[in-house]
């Protein structure tokens, strides 16, 4: 039996965390829940898993989620420091990081310091604090294994092999909705339209970030720090059809590559029960269904915040966490329809532009800087046309 810790239990990645825990009661225990806001939710995966302890992180929806768990013996705790006490106790066998963004860096650092295994999707943790994480567990044997489709891919393509023999990894990318567009198009999207996925259906941040191929270049700084890689090893090819999940080259010029259908379960399900593997009535790849796999280079120039990602991940120090900040940033104004598609990589580039450089920031730092690039970033959003209309 695993006792499992689900930080961010409501959102895409936890309640596909919860389908497959669901599916194997001999092999999992909810032991912790996670949420920040929706409350309803919580409550009734409470109600289903029975959880030793709940955490609400907006204290404003403490007193509900309380009353409502009040007939039951699950503890219930509210508020950011919460989440940094009970990844620490010793009734967890691992911690599922499942929460978005920069928010989840500080529970993922507090469960790497406790020793703890982790299932890793929050890949802003690593973006922006991949060094200080990957030491940390470097002393305390914590063990990070990838959520992300792509770094699972790689991960499983690395079973028996020696880390030195890799000469590089091939993360593959969609190219989300918009592949093949140019600028004179993006300038018109709405959200609406870049929240409709292709393949694949996951919370409104990565939406987004995968529509900008943002999420791509997070991924090669996730891939970087995950695998101890140097920048040069980390290529992006697009692969419309999200069959292969990324490929590992070899020295001798020998590619793995780890091959599915698009279905987050799966990586989700490889990273909870491992080492084992375990049988589940998941749709089979069936190659009917992909008559043609594709690739292409990606489009650097209109998709500037690949470009603007590979360029903090060359600069290190803080530049990914101040990059990450302005993203998240004009992510959340672009849904609310306050920037347009294009002026995100605008502000993100002014921003990385304006905060002071660390080379080799502490975790104080990356939160000033964070803090700095999310204020700097959200005066150029009150700046936009869009915003003063
Ligand atoms: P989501 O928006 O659907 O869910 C986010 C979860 O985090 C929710 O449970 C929410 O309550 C919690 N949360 C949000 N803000 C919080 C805060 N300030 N404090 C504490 N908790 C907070 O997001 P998602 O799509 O499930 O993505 C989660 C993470 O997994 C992201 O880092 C994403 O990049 C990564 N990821 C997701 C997918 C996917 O298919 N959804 C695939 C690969 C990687
Ligand atoms: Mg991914």
């Amino acid at each position: 039996m695993k006792r499992l810790a689900i930080l961010g239990s409501t959102g895409s990645i936890g309640t596909q965390a919860l389908e497959v825990v669901e599916s194997h009661p001999d092999l999992f225990e909810i032991e912790i829940l996670t949420a920040h806001s929706n409350a309803e939710t919580l409550i009734a995966q409470a109600i289903k898993f029975k959880p030793n302890a709940v955490v609400i992180t907006d204290v404003s929806k403490y007193e509900l989620v309380k009353k409502a768990l009040e007939s039951t013996t699950i503890k219930v705790f509210g508020g950011e420091e919460a989440l940094i006490e009970v990844v620490r106790w010793d009734t967890v066998d691992m911690v599922l990081g499942a929460i978005v963004g920069f928010a989840g860096l500080k529970s993922i650092y507090a469960a790497v310091d406790a020793g703890k295994t982790i299932a890793l999707a929050n890949k802003e943790t690593l973006v922006v604090a991949g060094d200080l994480v990957m030491k940390r567990a470097a002393e305390t044997g914590a063990r990070i294994i990838p959520v992300d489709s792509e770094h699972s891919a790689i991960f499983q393509c690395l079973v028996g092999e020696y880390i030195e023999n890799v000469e590089k990894v091939i993360l593959t990318a969609s190219g989300g909705p918009f592949r093949g567009k140019k600028p004179n198009f993006l300038v018109n999207v709405k959200a609406s339209h870049a929240l409709q996925h292709p393949n694949w259906n996951m919370g409104a941040k990565i939406t987004i970030d995968s529509a900008t191929l943002m999420n791509k270049g997070l991924e090669m700084i996730e891939a970087k720090w995950l695998f101890g890689l140097k920048n040069e090893q980390i290529d992006v090819i697009v692969h419309q059809q999200s069959a292969i999940h990324s490929f590992v080259q070899f020295i001798d010029g020998s590619l793995k590559a780890q091959v599915g259908i698009p279905d987050m379960k799966l990586p989700i399900q490889y990273a909870i029960a491992y080492p084992r593997r375990i049988r589940n009535s998941f749709k089979r790849f069936d190659f009917k269904d992909f008559g043609q796999l594709t690739f292409e280079e990606p489009d650097y120039k209109t998709f500037r915040n690949l470009a603007l990602a590979k360029e903090a991940m060359n600069i290190g120090g803080n530049a990914p966490c101040v990059l990450n900040a302005a993203n998240e940033i004009t992510v959340q104004a672009f849904l609310q329809n306050k920037v347009d598609f294009l002026e995100m990589s605008d502000i993100i580039e002014k921003t990385m532009a304006k905060v002071v450089p660390i080379v080799s920031p502490t975790m104080e730092d990356y939160e000033q800087s964070d803090k700095e690039a999310r204020l700097y970033a959200q005066e150029l959003v009150k700046k936009s046309p869009l915003a003063t209309h």
